[in-house]
């Protein structure tokens, strides 16, 4: 039987956990954020069940984990965004008011949970939009303290890695984890639960915006990911051969702002106006030729870094890794390589309750839990 299936499981956090959840210290893992000061000497579960809710950027999404089960995962995505041509930060905090209750609500019904059975909340505190951070981290404490069970604070980025481990199977430590997101581009070492070293990361735009902006250059709207996705599926990726940016020989930095900027002159040199016409066929040429660039670097950094640091396993998460070029492409270069290969199914690449109910539950099992203090980071770094 799988871990955590049964209701009646009794589960003990053992006396070095306890001293976590009892002393206040501070530990290396637990991101800095003090610990609740709770004087519980022992404490027996019959079932630990997490409510996890994401409110970092532009998806309001809440879901609840019981015993490492996903139960639920409800996520609404904010269209108010879409004729300004990106997130506008002010509507999108505003959207997640509107969204935060009916949101937890959905997803309580739909894992058929009371909030009273509730064992703890987890939230995510950093990194992202302060605004749209403050909502889901207030309302996730306020309901913590209103149910007098612990609170989470969860890190955005250490979440998305656990995107791969909210269902089976899930990859073996230490594995190499490439996030690919509409902030973020990130390579980590993922050595345990909460063990990663940062080993590159984006020096200007990352993997999403620079699909972002280019579906933006090309006039084709917004979120610009999934529409360049579906462009270059009829198109033909030779048509314009756009820069590589791999940096110097073996890095694992990564640089898209070069490549958004090719396409930018390329289109201005050939007098392009994206408010005439579109010519369907050249959209979908330039969306086929950009994204093998942008899949190129991913892919090949990725297999660096693996390689580099002996891994069998290697993870993809974030928005981008719901690309179906970069999806088909990955699937054949672990296997030339010999690598398993774990990515997300689609509801879990971009941003979702589920991930942050996941790392709640793992952290409350080795007992972080976070003061009610904790503020909202919105620079906050995966370490
Ligand atoms: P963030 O955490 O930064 O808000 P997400 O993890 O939610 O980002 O991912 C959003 C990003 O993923 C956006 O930049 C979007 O364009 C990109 N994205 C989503 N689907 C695709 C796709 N099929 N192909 C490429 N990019 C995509
Ligand atoms: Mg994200």
């Amino acid at each position: 039987m799988q871990r955590g299936m049964t209701n009646d499981r009794t589960e003990c956090l053992c006396l070095s956990t306890l001293d976590n959840l009892n002393g206040g210290r501070q530990t290396g893992t637990n991101s800095g954020v003090p610990l609740h000061n709770v004087s519980i000497l022992v404490i027996i579960m019959q079932s630990m069940i997490i409510l996890g809710i994401e409110t970092s950027c532009d998806e309001t999404s809440a879901a609840v984990v019981q015993d490492g089960i996903l139960r639920s995962n409800a996520t609404a995505v904010q269209l108010v965004h879409s004729e300004h041509g990106g997130v506008v930060p002010e509507l999108a905090s505003r959207a997640h008011q509107r969204l935060m209750v009916p949101i937890v609500e959905d997803a309580l019904r739909k894992a058929s949970v009371d909030k009273k059975e509730l064992t703890a909340i987890a939230a995510v505190y950093g990194p992202g939009l302060i605004g749209s951070i403050l909502v889901g981290l207030s309302f996730g404490k306020a309901m913590a303290q209103g149910l007098g069970i612990p609170f989470i604070g969860v890190n955005h980025m250490e979440a998305h890695i656990f995107s791969n481990m909210i269902e089976d199977p899930k990859p073996s430590f230490p594995f190499v984890n490439l996030t690919v997101s509409g902030g973020h581009t990130q390579l980590v070492l993922v050595k345990d639960y909460f063990s990663c070293e940062l080993l590159g990361e984006t020096m200007d735009d990352a993997a999403g915006e620079a699909f972002d902006k280019v579906a933006k250059m090309l006039g084709v709207g917004y979120p610009g990911g999934p529409l360049i996705d579906k462009l270059a599926a009829k198109g033909n990726a030779k048509a314009v051969k756009f820069p590589r940016p791999y940096l110097e020989e073996g890095s694992l930095q990564f640089s898209f702002s070069g490549l958004k900027t090719s396409v930018l002159y390329y289109l201005r040199s050939i007098g392009f106006d994206r408010t005439a016409g579109m010519n369907e066929q050249f959209l979908s040429d330039i969306a086929a030729s950009f994204q093998a660039a942008a899949v190129d670097v991913l892919i090949d950094k990725l297999l660096t870094a693996a390689k580099k640091y002996g891994v069998r396993d290697i993870a993809v998460c974030g928005g981008v890794s719901a690309n179906s070029e970069l999806r088909r492409r990955l699937e054949t270069e672990s296997k030339i390589h010999h690598l398993r290969l774990f990515i997300p199914k689609l509801d879990f690449c971009t941003d979702n309750g589920a991930m942050v109910a996941q790392v709640g539950y793992e952290r409350m099992r080795k007992g972080f839990v976070s003061s009610l203090e904790l503020t909202a980071e919105p620079d906050l770094q995966l370490n």
